[in-house]
């Protein structure tokens, strides 16, 4: 199984890479995917380049294992859509289930991406949830496709909605960039060879509204 984990990584932090750890033990999965998202089509324009943004995803996770940063969405013209990059996937993966990581909140919202119920022909959704969290109300799309089981994600390649909690450490890129735009320390919320490559580049000097 591979696991899918889609973001603007502006930069990269331990939120990202802790949740992207959990789920890889928790689901047994080969590879996760960290899929670059080059240009984002639901929020503002990232504030380092995609060049940036890659060399500091590849340095947070060069020695971890199972780990890969995924570039498919930077070769590819036009806005990121996440239902394009599954389905490129697909193709290349043919026998693989496919997890889809998203977050509750991307959940709450996911009826505004691009062609969203087609994400299910190419992935199964995994909605990662905070402990204790209770799922609302779904519509008939989604109950038709929600499992309890796990085991369920391996034996069909796609189209199963699913629900799991994991530890969230409440971090934010945003939060991030404001730290280095006041110039106050930045340790323990991603990774040192990030944190040089920033200070190095000179990023996040200034505030932005966003
Ligand atoms: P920003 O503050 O710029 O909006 P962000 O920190 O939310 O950025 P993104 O790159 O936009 O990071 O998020 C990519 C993915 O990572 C999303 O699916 C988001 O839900 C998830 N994510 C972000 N922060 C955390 C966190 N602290 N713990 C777990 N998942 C996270």
């Amino acid at each position: 199984m591979i696991g899918i984990f889609g973001g603007t990584f502006d930069p990269v932090h331990y939120g990202h890479l802790r949740s992207a750890l959990e789920v890889k033990e928790i689901f047994g999965l080969d590879e996760v995917r960290l899929i670059l998202s080059a240009k984002p089509p639901h929020r503002a324009a990232p504030i380092a380049s995609i060049g940036m943004r890659l060399e500091m995803l590849q340095l947070a996770v060069k020695k971890q294992p199972g780990f890969i940063v995924d570039t498919r969405e930077i070769a590819r013209a036009g806005a990121s859509y996440m239902v394009l990059t599954l389905e490129s996937l697909r193709q290349e993966f043919p026998n693989q289930p496919l997890l889809l990581f998203i977050g509750s909140d991307a959940f709450n919202k996911l009826e505004n991406w691009h062609q969203w119920q087609r994400l299910f022909e190419f992935a199964h959704v995994v909605v990662l949830t905070r402990p204790g969290h209770r799922v609302g109300q779904l519509e008939p799309f989604f109950i038709e496709r929600q499992t309890t089981h796990q085991t369920e994600l391996k034996q069909e390649l796609a189209g199963k909605l699913y629900f799991q909690a994991i530890t969230q450490l409440d971090i934010s890129a945003t939060v991030i960039r404001n730290i280095f735009a006041d110039r106050r320390n930045p340790a323990f919320l991603l990774p040192d060879s990030v944190i040089a490559y920033i200070k190095q580049h000179k990023l996040y000097q200034a505030h932005n509204v966003h």
